[in-house]
């Protein structure tokens, strides 16, 4: 079994609170380092942990949303500080027109190195993709249900991050199979979901479409739905076998301890 340890770097949003970063998550597997999306205070949230931006083999984006791509000019200057070496970036179509202006201020186009796969726009689509220094472990991908387009990423049968996303039932039989998800659950119990679930609408779509995921950690909390994390979780624990959690920043979600379970 391929070694996996994933560790949430931030499980904020768009709007800030004190102890909760934009997202980010680092993917240690098979001797590769992925980060996923690279939000504010994620190259903060990296340092602190001890890890170092020349150690990414690839900066995976799940969509172009500012709170998902707001540190990458940093982390690519830094990485250029370090050693001059370019920071690979991947998403889905669209990513490199987007990110492009975001490194013009620092005349960083040349410190950074961006192309996109293709997927289709129908949710049913879903597809592997090629991610450079992951050869021999499987990454797919699959339409999120957001204001932007975007992808929720499944690393073999490990790990599963679902991006920003409405709860959808496609999306999650997707995930179901996977050892842990990590779930955007970003509106408040009895809120209204808006391009973003709340803990019914995702206790909903998990009773329907994925009833073997062992661990859930909830996460893109915007300060209203993170000052009632815990209803949330008991919401979405009453839907799923799933053992249910709350993700906070530098939470080890994956760890190599686990494949011997
Ligand atoms: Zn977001």
């Amino acid at each position: 079994m391929i070694g996996v340890r994933v560790t949430v770097l931030g499980t904020g949003a768009a709007l800030a609170t004190g102890d909760r970063v934009q997202t980010g998550l680092l993917v240690d597997m098979g001797g590769s380092t992925l980060l996923v999306d690279c939000g504010s205070g994620v190259l903060h949230r990296l340092a602190g942990i001890g890890r170092d931006p020349t150690e990414i083999d690839a900066v995976l984006l799940s969509h172009t949303h500012l709170d998902h791509v707001s540190d990458l000019p940093g982390l690519a200057k830094a990485r250029w500080m370090i050693d001059g070496s370019t920071t690979p970036i991947i998403g889905p179509p669209g990513t490199a027109a987007d990110v492009a202006p975001l490194f013009e201020l620092d005349g960083q186009s040349d410190r950074i190195d961006v192309s996109c796969f293709e997927i289709g726009a129908e949710p049913r689509d879903r597809r592997e993709i090629d991610v450079p220094g992951t050869e021999g472990i499987d990454v797919s991908v699959v339409p999120t249900v957001h204001s932007r387009p975007g992808v929720g990423y499944r690393f073999e049968d490990r790990f599963g991050f679902s991006g920003d996303t409405e709860a959808s039932a496609n999306l999650l039989g997707f995930f179901d199979g996977v050892d842990v998800l990590v779930h955007d659950c970003a509106r408040p119990p009895g809120g209204e979901p808006d391009n973003h679930p709340t803990p019914e609408a995702l206790a909903e779509a998990l009773e329907r479409a994925a009833p073997d995921i062992e661990r859930l950690y909830l996460t893109h909390l915007y300060p209203d739905a993170a000052a009632r994390a815990d209803e949330a979780r008991e919401v979405v624990a009453e839907a799923t076998d799933a053992t249910v959690h709350v993700a906070a920043d530098t939470d080890i979600v994956v760890s190599e301890r686990d494949q011997t379970n």
